[in-house]
């Protein structure tokens, strides 16, 4: 636990497992025909992890592709070096063309308007540009009506500045692919394809399983399959817990910056919704509040890990700090905290470990905004 190198400025931070990344990466691979790809999507900086250095180890451990949510994102994987090919997941702005035409970043396209000026900035620039068509089958976010793709296609189709390298949909419910809501996207989006296809449309890669339908349905494979999620040692869903096994990728621990032992009586932090009780206690401070990604929603309601065991946050949680209390009580003695002692907000100790999950149905959210919110501001240490 303290073997980790601490971040100078500040006594709380999240740890990266690179190890773990890889394993998950090929977790997925496992799942694969060879000639399926597998498209890492590293939207909000890795899912809060660290885009450019996930991209980085991903890559090396055999990332197809990337796939990203902003042309920042995909612009800031280039400037690091990352050379695969990058996806961004919609279809971004007409001004942000050229910079996509000049870093080799494939939009998404799903307006005529956007195809058209595409190909003109590729054209101009002696190149050709690939982009990935979105399909809407009915998660109704972006993309081209399932019922419109052909029609689509032939109104771009004529543009020698522009190449399709993918078709692709999102599913809405992949959590439970034995309803119809899943099914029915299927359908819709196997029709669309084939309707491409039939007409002599070169599709190029046909991709569509997020990190839930990556696992729980090989028959969606296509191409390549979209795998964010899965990737951080997270599950999308309880029912794909059996399908491979996924380690946790990101940690989330801070040292203690203050110990102390306020009389009974006393409050503790904003508004003083915890005062201190006739049994005595220790109230250690931690360098960590909500704009570090700690919902505030949390206080008071949650635990963090001290020497393997269970300790309580108390007090309302602050912008950069909060406070947790060490209670001794007749029946389980806790040694008292010392400056510096490392504290586990996510992450394992010894036997014992608080998930993202746990985390989650706490605040009433998903694995997912847990781990995005504490990529907001604490420094990353990379193991
Ligand atoms: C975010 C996203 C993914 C990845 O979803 P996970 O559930 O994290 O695997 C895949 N495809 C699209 C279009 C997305 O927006």
């Amino acid at each position: 636990m303290s073997q980790v190198k601490v971040p100078e400025g500040r006594w709380s931070w999240v740890e990266i497992d690179r190890g773990a990344l890889r394993r998950n990466l090929r977790a997925y691979k496992s799942l694969l025909a060879p000639r399926q790809k597998l498209c890492c999507v590293v939207k909000a900086d890795a899912y809060g992890h660290g885009a450019i250095e996930c991209a980085r180890v991903l890559h090396s451990a055999g990332a197809d592709m990337f796939a990203v949510a902003t042309v920042h994102e995909g612009v800031e994987l280039r400037e690091a070096g990352i050379q695969a090919p990058i996806l961004i997941l919609s279809e971004p702005p007409i001004t942000a063309i050229p910079q996509l035409i000049e870093k080799n970043i494939m939009p998404t396209v799903y307006t005529i308007e956007f195809a058209l000026a595409y190909g003109e900035c590729a054209v101009r620039a002696g190149t050709v540009g690939k982009y990935h068509l979105a399909i809407e089958t009915g998660m109704n976010r972006i993309g081209v009506h399932y019922a419109d793709v052909l029609e689509f296609c032939r109104n771009i189709n004529f543009h020698r500045g522009i190449q399709c390298d993918g078709v692709f949909t999102h599913f809405a419910t992949a959590e439970d692919v034995a309803g119809w809501d899943y099914k029915l996207q299927c359908k819709r989006f196997e029709e669309a394809v084939r309707a491409l296809e039939d007409a002599g449309f070169d599709c190029g890669t046909v991709h569509c399983d997020n990190t839930p339908a990556t696992m729980l349905d090989p028959s969606t494979h296509y191409d390549m399959v979209r795998v964010g999620i899965g990737l951080y040692g997270l599950y999308p869903c309880d029912s794909s817990r059996s399908v491979v096994k996924l380690d946790p990728v990101m940690s989330v621990r801070a040292r203690v910056t203050r110990t102390a032992h306020p009389a009974m009586g006393e409050g503790v932090s904003y508004g003083y919704t915890y005062r201190v009780p006739r049994t005595a206690v220790q109230i250690c401070t931690l360098p960590i509040g909500y704009a570090d990604g700690l919902s505030r929603t949390l206080s008071n309601r949650m635990e963090v890990l001290y020497r393997g065991e269970r300790v309580r946050q108390v007090g309302n949680i602050c912008m950069d700090q909060c406070m947790v209390a060490i209670q001794q009580t007749p029946i389980h003695q806790i040694p008292e905290a010392e400056y510096g002692d490392v504290m586990t907000i996510i992450g394992r100790d010894g036997d014992a470990e608080i998930s993202a999950d746990e985390m989650a149905r706490l605040r009433g959210t998903i694995n997912y905004e847990v781990v995005c919110d504490f990529g907001m501001r604490l420094d990353k240490v990379y193991l």
